[in-house]
């Protein structure tokens, strides 16, 4: 079969529109796709400080690696890439592993925070001082894990002097994201998912996910395509996530429906139109342990270490 654009092998048929194309054009569609949800909904400014945060998987691997290439369009902007060692033995090393590869590679600072180093606890640690899920332990690990991740990647994105922080959420997570918000009620939440970043706080660099139109599988396959190498293994405490389910329904519902995903996204673009609900600086307040926004008293990340201090394992 001929590629859609010129006469070379196909090497990848987009599920959802049946596009054939061969490996050239299968990155150029790749890097149009990531320009035009950047553009739509005004990710970046031309002389941004763009921190990009970095696992060492597929998603942050891939999106650095096309950022690299748009960057080189603008001149006054700069990328630099942030990894957080959560401390989870027998899986962090190696995923640092990939992430340090790529930012030599491509030439991009990089800077590694921990939650050891800027929390004081490995992750290990935390779930070990709190114990088992439903006796000692409240939630998942990736609940207490997202929480921190997000904080310390906000610290750091504020020391560098980042104005934007990038993550490589892919088509599916985002849609995933949706759907949990949806299952739990917690519309909230649902109309905090907005694509645009937008400086709600002071203590806060606003985020956008430049994959967020990017299916999964395409990721996968420019990395294949482009010799990038990621960590593949999955993280021990995966296992605990009720978003495994739902990841689950999604990839199962998508292969009878394409669809599916950019259907649920396109959904929740249109809901935030129409209730345009916002949230205003009103609705956030300062931290009053550590100044980082909030909607109560405390940010999660301090009523987490209160929670650990007064543990007596
Ligand atoms: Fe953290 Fe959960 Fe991801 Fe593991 S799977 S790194 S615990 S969020
Ligand atoms: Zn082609």
């Amino acid at each position: 079969m001929k590629c859609a654009f010129c006469e070379k092998q196909v090497v990848y048929v987009r599920q959802y529109d049946k596009l054939a194309v061969c490996s050239k054009h299968f990155n150029e569609q790749m890097i149009k796709r990531v320009q035009r949800t950047i553009t739509k909904h005004k990710m970046l400014k031309r002389d941004d400080k763009v921190a990009v945060g970095v696992s060492g998987g597929k998603d942050s691997i891939a999106l650095l690696d096309i950022l690299a290439k748009i960057e080189s369009d603008f001149p006054e902007s700069e990328i630099v890439a942030i990894t957080i060692d959560e401390g989870i033995a027998e899986y962090r090393d190696e995923g640092m592993l990939y992430a340090q590869k790529i930012v030599k590679k491509l030439d991009i600072e990089h800077h590694v925070y921990s939650f050891k180093n800027d929390f004081g606890y490995e992750l290990d640690e935390i779930i070990k001082k709190l114990g088992e899920r439903g006796e000692g332990r409240e939630f998942g690990a990736c609940s207490y894990c997202g929480i921190l991740r997000r904080k310390i990647l906000n610290q750091a994105a504020l020391e560098i002097g980042a104005d934007v922080v990038l993550t490589g959420h892919n088509l599916e997570d985002e849609a995933e994201t949706i759907l949990l918000n949806i299952i739990r009620g917690d519309i909230q939440r649902l109309a905090r998912l907005n694509p645009t970043p937008r400086k709600i706080h002071k203590n806060l660099v606003p985020r956008a996910k430049p994959f967020r139109n990017t299916p999964q599988a395409e990721i996968v396959m420019y990395c294949y395509l482009n010799d990038l190498e990621y960590q593949e293994i999955q993280c021990p405490y995966a296992v605990e996530a009720y978003r495994g389910e739902v990841r689950e329904f999604i990839f199962n519902t998508q292969e009878k429906q394409p669809m599916l995903s950019f259907n649920i996204l396109r959904g929740n673009e249109k809901l935030l139109k129409m209730i345009q609900q916002t949230p205003s600086k009103k609705e956030l307040k300062d931290c009053t342990i550590c100044g980082e926004a909030t909607t109560g008293e405390f940010c999660k990340g301090c009523w987490l270490k209160n929670q650990l201090s007064s543990s007596r394992n």
